[in-house]
């Protein structure tokens, strides 16, 4: 099954959805790699016209790949996704991963040749420089992307939850992170100025980890965190940021823990990244060789 509106060749396509099924290092609850398929499901759910982005999916060039088969070790999955998204990337499309665990977003960064700012979407710091052995794990992922883009562009929003080791080479290093309880204090609107501020007008690449959403909106994860963001905290962030991300990324949801409503929202995340990327694509650039908005 394809993710819906997702019907455009490869060639003619603006952006590349692919389903990357691992959830190999996921620690609690297993079940990431299901989430591909549980999303393109839950994607029929909704009318292809959304109206707070003006835009209607149907009209938008959406290919979705499949899913990459991934049966190596940690390291060998997250070339795989690197290889896959970089040939996205060289016909000049943006890709969009539906994880699968985060671990594998490492591949989607590496496949960037420009400079790039990382946003990510967390509750969890992911700074350990290994967990269990593993240096490649969903633990340690943002240990492995700070390593490649240096402390200046990279943030993360929602963080709730590391060791203390993580938090003391956090504010050692000064990484810039942003609480769930800075975000409510804040507000979104707030933090996101100051997010823009800070990357400049650098290209980015999104990663939303869906635990950083509030279990209560999204249940169905490998690690649910309590106290944390809701789904509107998240369409603000896209709303903000989708204008100038090459690259997206949705991972963490461990879909049989629901019965699909956590699935729902994810797809819903995905639709609205694309909504929101040509949105703010056509009213910086119009002609910007996409369809018109509405
Ligand atoms: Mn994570
Ligand atoms: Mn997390």
């Amino acid at each position: 099954m394809r993710f819906a509106d997702s019907d455009t060749a490869f060639e003619d396509a603006f952006y590349v959805i692919f389903g990357a099924p691992f959830d190999g290092t996921s620690c609690f609850r297993k079940g990431s790699r299901k989430a591909p398929t549980a999303i393109r499901e839950q994607s029929y759910n909704f009318e292809t016209y959304d109206d707070f982005f003006g835009v209607d999916l149907a009209d938008v060039a959406i290919h979705d790949a499949g899913d990459l088969t991934l049966t190596g070790s940690p390291r060998e999955n997250i070339e795989k996704v690197r290889d896959f998204t970089a040939s996205i990337l060289e016909a000049g499309k943006t890709p969009v991963m539906l994880g699968g665990e985060h671990s594998l977003t490492l591949g989607c960064i590496e496949a960037i040749t420009a400079d790039v700012g990382v946003v990510v979407l967390d509750a969890h710091l992911d700074l350990r420089n290994e967990y269990m052995g593993e240096r490649f794990s969903h633990a340690t992922v943002s240990c492995r992307v700070l390593e490649m883009v240096g402390v200046d562009r990279f943030v993360s929003l929602g963080i709730r939850s590391g060791s203390q080791e993580e938090y003391r080479f956090a504010r050692k290093k000064g990484v810039k992170f942003y609480s769930a309880e800075d975000i409510r204090t804040k507000g979104i609107e707030t933090v996101l100025e100051e997010v823009v501020e800070h990357l400049g007008d650098l290209q980015l690449y999104l990663s939303v980890d869906a635990d950083v959403l509030d279990p209560a909106y999204a249940p169905a994860l490998g690690t649910p965190e309590p106290y944390g963001l809701t789904p509107l905290d998240v369409r603000s962030t896209l709303r903000v940021l989708s204008g100038n991300t090459v690259g997206f990324d949705l991972v963490e949801i461990a879909p049989h823990y629901d019965l699909g409503n956590t699935a729902l929202l994810g797809a819903k995340i995905v639709r609205d990244f694309v909504a929101a990327k040509l949105r703010a694509c056509w009213d910086s650039n119009p002609g910007c060789g996409l369809r018109r908005p509405v």
